[in-house]
This record gives C-alpha cells, structure tokens and sequence, in this order.
C-alpha cells in the first residue's frame, strides 16, 4: 500500500524549478530553516499580482455561469489586494505597488470587456485542503498535484477544455510540462469527460493561445521522466548530502564560499545566511517564512 506522507510530490513549479536547475529545487521546494522548521520563500510584485488577478478569476467558477459576469470584478480585485499590498505583498515603496496594481486592473478590465468563455459551464476537480492530486506512479511514491485555472465544459461535445491564466509577459515554452499535467490531473479527477482543448490566456495582452494536447500516454511518459529525475535526486540527497543532488548546472554558485549564484538563487541564499539583503514579512499560508528582497 503507497504512503501519501512519504511520497515525493511534484508540481509543474516545482519539476520546472528542478528542470531550470537543481539547486534552485532545493532551495525553493525543500530547504526547511532549522529555527522555524518552515520552508523559504521570496516574495515578488510579479508573484503578488498574479496572486490577485488569479483569485479574481478563479474565484469565479464560484458562481452559477449566468450571472457570473455581473459581480464586480474591480470590487473583488480591491479585496484581493488587501491581501498583498505592502512588504508582505513585495512592494518596496508606493509606486511600485500602485504600477503593479494598475497593471492588474487593465487586464481586468479587459475581462470585462470580453470574457469570453467565463459566460460558459465550467467544472472544479475535487479537492480538499491539499491541491488536486492522484499517484502518478506509485512503483515510485510519486504524487503529482496542482490546479487548474479554469475548467470549461463544452456541450455539443460533452468535453472540457483547459485555459492557464498568465499575467506575466513572458509566453510559456512549447517544451512546458504544464498542460501535460493539467492534462493528467483531469484525466485521473475527472473521469467522466475528456479533455480535447486547451489554451493559455494572456491577460495583458489579451491573448488566447490554443495549444495542442500530447495524448495521454505521451503526457503522463514525459511528466513521470521528470518526475523520476527529481526523485532520484532526492535519494542521492538522503544517502550523499544536499550539495550533491543539487548542484549548480552552470558552475556559478560556489557552495564552499558561498559565493557567485544567479538572480534564481541569490536572494536564497541570501536567506539561507541570514544576509540583510533579504528581509522577513512574515509566514505564508502554506506555513512559509516569507521574505522580500531589498532593492
Ligand atoms: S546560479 Fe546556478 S544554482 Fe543558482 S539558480 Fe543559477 S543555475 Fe541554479
């Protein structure tokens, strides 16, 4: 019988983390500070937007589809911001966050404008206080969890089709594993529809991008791989030590000086030495210490 609490769970974030570098895995998705027992985490503008617009709109599907577009989206957005304005949101001064914040509300003004399948059905996976999740394999303890934006359900062919909201400008790479395991997720959460589309919508621009779905077996082929890699990595971690399951690709970062690093890691590692380059805001919702970087 597979042990929830001793598999290794993996996410399109974190397996992108551990694809972009392993090291940036480490200190991202499993570093724990020995004072607090809680994992880090670096709180951006980017991230703090995002967060807001995204619980704008998902909190949609919340609603029956006819009057979902006569709530107040600038009014619920206003909300959600509370919930990240100042240096707990990453905001060093005003300005910035004002830019920030009005960024946000052009891309929810022109979901106004046209929300185009937001007037549609859509459906929620199941899920409890955990994101979405099922085993993935449980020959290897591996769960796969996250969630899906938005769920819409196409009724002339009883199927769903998958849409990522993004509201940051860089497009997602055709390599991406996130719709592949969006694609999973629905495939093992819902087995009643199939999925047969899939898009992203990017919010600033206003764009929506279909993409093609690989089929399911290529999808789950390609997302355990990287699964397994990452797993594997965690046991070199157990059985060798940290500094050797995860290491630097490029050879930048010296973790005898502990100097060097990139943009992805140095305000990690600022954290990890206690460096006053990175300050504390506070403990997240997933029970993380939060921290900002001073600029
Ligand atoms: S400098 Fe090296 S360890 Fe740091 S994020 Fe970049 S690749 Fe990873």
């Amino acid at each position: 019988m597979p042990d929830k609490y001793t598999a290794v769970w993996v996410s399109h974030s974190s397996m992108g983390d551990f694809i972009k570098c392993p090291r940036s895995y480490y200190l991202h998705n499993m570093y724990k500070d020995p004072k607090t027992g809680h994992k880090v985490s670096l709180v951006t503008p980017h991230m703090s937007l995002g967060i807001a617009v995204h619980e704008v709109l998902e909190g949609l599907a919340e609603f029956p589809s006819e009057s979902r577009m006569g709530h107040d989206l600038l009014a619920i957005y206003e909300k959600e911001w509370k919930k990240v304005t100042g240096k707990k949101g990453g905001f060093l001064n005003d300005t910035e966050e004002a830019e920030f914040k009005a960024r946000g509300v052009v891309m929810l003004k022109k979901v106004v404008e046209d929300p185009r399948f937001l007037v549609n059905k859509c459906i929620k996976l199941p899920q409890d206080k955990m994101p979405c999740n099922f085993y993935l394999s449980e020959e290897h303890n591996i769960i796969l969890n996250g969630l899906v934006d938005w769920i819409e359900y196409l009724p002339e062919t009883d199927s769903l089709h998958l849409v990522d909201f993004k509201t940051g400008k860089v497009e997602e790479k055709e390599s991406s594993l996130q719709l592949p395991i969006y694609l999973l997720l629905c495939d093992a959460l819902h087995k009643k529809r199939k999925v047969i589309k899939a898009s992203y919508w990017y919010l600033e621009s206003d764009k929506l991008v279909e993409k093609k779905l690989p089929d399911i077996d290529t999808a789950r082929r390609d997302v355990l791989a990287a699964a397994v890699k990452v797993k594997d990595a965690r046991d070199i971690a157990k059985r060798e030590g940290v500094e050797k399951a995860f290491v630097c690709p490029q050879g930048v970062y010296n973790p005898q000086t502990k100097e060097g690093g990139c943009m992805s890691c140095r305000p990690y590692e600022f954290i990890l030495n206690s460096d006053s380059r990175v300050e504390f805001v506070g403990v997240g919702g997933f029970s993380q210490d939060m921290y900002v970087l001073i600029r």
